[in-house]
């Protein structure tokens, strides 16, 4: 099945299976994983805890950065205890630290991040 997603064109190209994770966003754009369908109510589509940094010019998942946004508590302090156990169970939910576990196909032809003049290094 195919489908599009709508990605930030600062955003690293995804790396292959298995290497380290650059914080492309493809699977979270994708869909949510387990923690982030509960967080976005929605089996499909993008994650609402995707967020972009500026700074970093990745994806980072806000479930790692400032959980309680995301279940009802947006004025919770980042660094309130409530805030680190989320954190800490929500790392181990979405086996952040592993590598790249999205096994997807991107279409370089339909992503304008891709230089055409520039031949693909192999
Ligand atoms: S797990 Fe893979 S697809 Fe998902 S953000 Fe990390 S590098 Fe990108
Ligand atoms: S890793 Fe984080 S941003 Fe990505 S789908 Fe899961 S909860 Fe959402």
């Amino acid at each position: 099945m195919s489908r599009v997603i709508w990605i930030h064109p600062e955003a690293p190209p995804k790396p292959a299976l298995g290497a380290p994770c650059n914080g492309c966003g493809v699977c979270c754009l994708a869909e949510p994983c387990p923690a982030g369908m509960v967080v976005s109510l929605k089996r499909h589509g993008a994650c609402r805890a995707l967020v972009w940094s500026d700074a970093e010019h990745q994806y980072r998942c806000g479930m790692l950065v400032h959980p309680s946004r995301y279940v009802g508590w947006p004025t919770l302090r980042p660094d309130a205890l409530l805030n680190r156990l989320m954190r800490r169970y929500a790392r181990r939910l979405i086996a952040a630290g592993i590598g790249c576990d999205a096994d997807l196909d991107l279409d370089r032809d339909l992503d304008p991040r891709v230089d055409r003049e520039t031949p693909e290094k192999r």
